[in-house]
């Protein structure tokens, strides 16, 4: 299959040519034909396989007749983060090379200034999150009744990041004569909702079942000790032993970014930080030095996640596990992106073995461990090496009393689940009132004291 049999304009081709695309990924072999006849499209696909330019290709070809009038837009993308937004501008820079389509991005963090001047220009396409669309709307700066292209973007980290009600808002101000292209990775019940919602006898695509991972990924996990510094240690091990081209290295928390940033750094490693407590100039400038090669490593949180289009990342380390299933898809389908070959690293602790369940199971695959796995036994022999310690921590405290006091007769060790009433002063449990405590026995634990409530005999 070639991009010249889907139906694409001369000017689209030979900008598809241009960007070194030579053969068009599955997810564009199926949509391109179908969008070009202006029919909705549910396309359930990671990023990664090619699923944005399945959209932006046919929407440059049907753009190319008519013109654009000022706060009318002819199409919107929306986004659910900023970087993902300014990513699908660069795709209309590199495959929109021959059109003098305008397109606008209006995203939160910068000014209204320069985007309210482009929206009275006129945009042929307008790339937007859906919160600063709508203050666009709501200052009168727009209107969405000229959109004719509707295409909702990752609809489930819209739902993920609480966005549903401002799409279901926008998409009520848009006619619904409109074509619309929805887009999603994984269909949880209410996305299905909304694509039914949205959509009109959409054609279904389907690129790998949901919530699969690529082939082209090697995934590893690795069983790490839990306190932070150790786990630092083991993650640059993993690191120092791998080919590292560039790599994302994924926390759960900002404050883990940061941190990990910093010991990185102090390790060695060219390391920089994104998160989204940081502005969105300091945000894009990080990406730009990643995307050069000026940084290696990039420690983030799942904010930064989605849509960071970065096609040579070699590397996925996840810190930490991902707490939802669905992020450890989205983390590592950073990786081996378009056919290419890549590798994703998770780090485990003990107490990260039902997440990791939870995930094998989404992606419906067994991930191979690096090094030993924690197996059952393992487990078992750490919590039973972990329980001797204690005792043997208990008798020695123990030995040590009793050489003060040269008790008589040797207590027995008491173990945290049993109860101290029930068992008399040598140690012996007790089960009726006569075995109640005797008054002048040495009191282990209570020293020579015996409180009152003791000394009275226990009801039968
Ligand atoms: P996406 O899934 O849209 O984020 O695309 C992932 C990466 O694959 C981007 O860097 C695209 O530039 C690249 N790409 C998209 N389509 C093709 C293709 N047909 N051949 C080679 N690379 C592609």
């Amino acid at each position: 299959m070639t991009f010249d049999t889907l139906g694409l304009s001369d000017k689209v081709l030979s900008a598809v040519r241009r960007a070194g695309y030579e053969t068009p990924t599955p997810i564009q072999s199926q949509a391109i034909p179908v969008a070009l006849k202006g029919r909705d499209v549910l396309g359930i696909a990671q990023t990664g396989t090619g699923k944005t330019a399945s959209f932006v290709l046919p929407m440059l070809t049907r753009l190319e007749r008519g013109r654009a009038r000022a706060r009318m837009p002819r199409s919107l993308i929306l986004e659910p983060t900023r970087e993902l937004a300014a990513q699908v501008v660069n795709e209309f820079e590199t495959l929109g090379a021959e059109h003098k389509l305008t397109v606008a991005l209006l995203i939160g963090g910068v000014s209204f200034d320069e985007q309210d001047r482009k929206l009275d220009r006129g945009a042929d396409v307008l790339i937007a999150t859906p919160g600063r669309l709508l203050d666009h709307f709501e200052r009168g700066k727009l209107l969405l009744t000229g959109v004719e292209i509707f295409v909702i973007d990752e609809a489930d980290r819209m739902l993920d990041m609480g966005f549903i009600p401002d799409i279901e808002r926008i998409s009520s101000l848009i006619p619904p004569r409109r074509q619309t292209l929805f887009f999603s990775a994984t269909m949880p019940p209410e996305i299905t909702r909304l694509a039914n919602k949205f959509l009109r006898d959409p054609e279904r695509i389907e690129v790998a079942p949901p919530n699969t991972t690529v082939d082209s990924i090697e995934q590893v996990l690795c069983y790490v000790p839990k306190n932070p510094k150790d786990k630092r240690a083991a993650l640059r091990k993993i690191m120092s032993e791998q080919p590292v081209q560039n790599a994302i290295v994924f926390c759960n928390r900002k404050r883990d970014v940061a941190i990990l940033q910093r010991s990185l750094k102090k390790h060695g490693f060219n390391a920089e930080a994104i998160h989204g407590d940081l502005s969105q100039h300091q945000r894009m400038a990080t990406l730009d030095a990643f995307r050069n090669g000026e940084i290696t490593f990039l420690a983030a949180s799942d904010v930064a996640a989605r849509g960071l289009d970065i096609p040579e990342v070699s590397h996925i380390f996840n810190y930490d596990v991902p707490v939802q299933p669905e992020d450890y898809v989205h983390r590592i389908g950073r990786t081996g992106r378009a056919g290419r070959k890549g590798y994703a690293a998770t780090l485990v602790t003990s107490e990260d073995m039902r997440a990791i369940s939870a995930i094998q199971k989404l992606v419906r695959k067994e991930i191979d461990w690096l090094g030993d796995p924690p197996s059952s036994q393992n487990r078992e022999d750490n919590a039973r090496r972990g329980r001797k310690r204690g005792r043997d921590k208990a008798r020695d405290s123990g030995d040590a009393k009793r050489k003060k006091r040269s008790a008589p007769a040797r207590p027995k060790k008491r173990t945290s689940d049993e109860k101290p009433a029930k068992k008399d002063v040598s140690g012996k449990r007790t089960s009726s009132a006569k075995e109640a405590p005797r008054k002048n026995a040495p009191v282990v634990g209570l020293g020579d004291h015996v409180p009152d409530f003791l000394k009275r005999p226990a009801r039968p």
